[in-house]
């Protein structure tokens, strides 16, 4: 079986990591819309979840049109089905528990953030590179 042909559900958290909300606003990462396409398009799943609930997970996807890319939204629940293969979240005990990728806390809007793509990179490079 070769491991880079599987398909991986790949859930990503909403605060902190895909945006930076305040009362006012609603900022999306640098780069979360193309991770998501790139993900998508090496055939991986793609899923947001939030511990604010599914709902706020649908509306954050919506606020930020990624709907044509995003799977499923959920809450963060342990035994959320599909099980997520690997999460990105600035929660490091979680990424611990489910593995997967740790950013730094998204808290101000930043132009330059790569995190997002940089890991959507390392899960879409090809073999042998
Ligand atoms: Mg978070």
């Amino acid at each position: 079986m070769t491991e880079t042909l599987k398909s991986l559900n790949v859930y990503f958290d909403v605060d902190h990591t895909l945006v930076y909300t305040t009362q006012e606003m609603s900022s999306l990462r640098p780069g979360a819309q193309e991770a998501m396409a790139l993900l998508k398009e090496a055939g991986h799943s793609v899923y947001v979840w939030s511990a604010g609930g599914q709902l706020y997970s649908e509306r954050t996807v919506k606020k930020h049109g990624l709907t044509e890319w995003v799977d499923g939204c959920f809450d963060k629940h342990p035994r959320v089905d599909p099980s997520p293969d690997l999460i990105i979240d600035d929660d490091w005990y979680l990424v611990e528990k489910y593995g997967g990728y740790c950013v730094s806390q998204y808290k101000e809007v930043n132009e330059n953030d790569r995190e997002l793509l940089e890991i959507a990179d390392k899960l879409t490079a090809p073999p042998n590179m």
